[in-house]
């Protein structure tokens, strides 16, 4: 495999803001706040194996190791929930004998204003589903589940998968890139920092700093090489 290994989580990350990826991944950097803590516990509480139940004729397995080893995705990570129902359409997991139709379910602490998700949670929705799809054969559905509202939010990720497909290659393609130089993304214009733990190590309106961030990355993989 020519390609980096890269993580979901990183995806998630690099999607949110790609000037704090790289602070994370390539300045090795971390800051949490009270938006992270939340997210985590909310992950923690879901991230159970021990929480796989049945409901309402539903399988839910929470906590699935996924990947997708083609060069071009090379990807792995969890998926938060995959809820599978009997359908004779759908694809044997695991060797088992019934059929199954599998949707995967992200949970999210809060619903974004005034719309129904936002296109970052979108796309790391669909890079799970690329890993789901390759590993059981299936052509997953996919949702939202806001913890704040407690609704859930069907994702149109079949209807555009030429689209997403595409972009999600192209995102994984500038990662890499990044990974390879060393270079930490520029802060993105228009960029929403609400509610980002980095805020205080970031300083997004002073461009002093952020010259001064790149500055210290740099020294820091000086020392690392000598
Ligand atoms: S403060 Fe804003 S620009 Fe800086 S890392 Fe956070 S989200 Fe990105």
């Amino acid at each position: 495999m020519s390609t980096v290994e890269i993580t979901l989580r990183s995806v998630q990350h690099y999607l949110y803001c790609p000037h704090r990826w790289g602070l994370l991944e390539i300045g090795n950097a971390w800051e949490e706040n009270a938006f992270v803590t939340k997210a985590n516990l909310l992950h923690e509480r879901v991230h159970n194996p021990e929480a796989n139940h049945t409901s309402r004729g539903k399988k839910v397995f929470t906590s699935v190791p996924v990947f997708h080893d083609l060069e071009e995705y090379n990807l792995y990570g969890m998926v938060d929930s995959m809820e599978l129902t009997e359908d004779s359409h759908g694809v044997s997991v695991n060797g088992s004998e019934k059929r199954y139709k599998i949707c995967i379910v992200e949970y999210k602490p809060t619903k974004p204003k005034n719309q129904e998700y936002r296109e970052d949670d979108l796309m790391q929705v669909f890079a799970q589903k690329i890993c789901v799809d390759y590993v059981f054969g299936s052509d997953c559905s996919a949702a939202l589940y806001y913890a704040d509202v407690r609704r859930r939010v069907q994702l149109p990720l079949k209807e555009s998968f030429d689209e997403y497909d595409q972009k999600l290659k192209a995102i994984l393609a500038q990662m890499r890139n990044y990974l390879m130089t060393g270079r930490i993304p520029a802060i993105r214009k228009g960029q929403n920092c609400t509610g980002c733990s980095m805020k205080d190590l970031c300083m997004p309106h002073v461009g002093r700093e952020r010259n001064l961030q790149a500055e210290i990355s740099r020294i820091y993989r000086t020392e690392q090489d000598i």
